[in-house]
């Protein structure tokens, strides 16, 4: 054995020891904090708590999100509610939709046209506001055509 080679496996040998008695190196599971070995962009010590991890997420995120899901899905009742079936559009005072309980800082999009003029969109609707303190309401696949 050459003196390179006996170098080579006492520095991998040393790098080793360093890995398995270093704290800092120790893999834990990101859910239930058990250390585990595997690939290197491996999080989770089972598949099982990967699969759970995941559920906590969603349920902890659907709890945070229904909210203001709820408050949207009402927008919308508003202004369906206010065109109606077949109407396009519809021209309201800004108070008498304040008085209904529409909530204007919720929307699912907002954009500008060429006029610069903003509409705020609620799923198929959408309201532009004017300095006259009327709001108009519109059915989206109308106004996108
Ligand atoms: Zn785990």
């Amino acid at each position: 054995m050459d003196y390179f080679y006996s170098f080579y496996i006492l520095v991998t040998e040393f790098n080793l020891f360093i890995i398995k008695n270093n704290p800092m190196s120790e893999r834990r599971c990101k859910l239930c904090q058990s250390p585990y070995s595997g690939r290197r962009d491996k999080i989770f010590c089972s598949s099982g708590c990967k699969s759970d991890y995941h559920h906590q997420l969603r349920a902890l995120s659907n709890k945070v999100a229904s909210s203001t899901d709820k408050i949207l899905h009402r927008n919308r009742s508003i202004l369906f509610e206010l065109l109606g079936d077949h109407e396009n559009q519809r021209r309201i005072d800004r108070d008498a939709l304040a008085k209904k309980n529409f909530r204007f800082e919720y929307m699912t999009g907002c954009y500008e046209n060429e006029q610069g003029k903003r509409y705020y969109l609620v799923y198929d609707f959408a309201w532009i506001e004017f300095k006259t303190g009327e709001v108009l309401l519109l059915r989206r696949k109308k106004m996108e055509q």
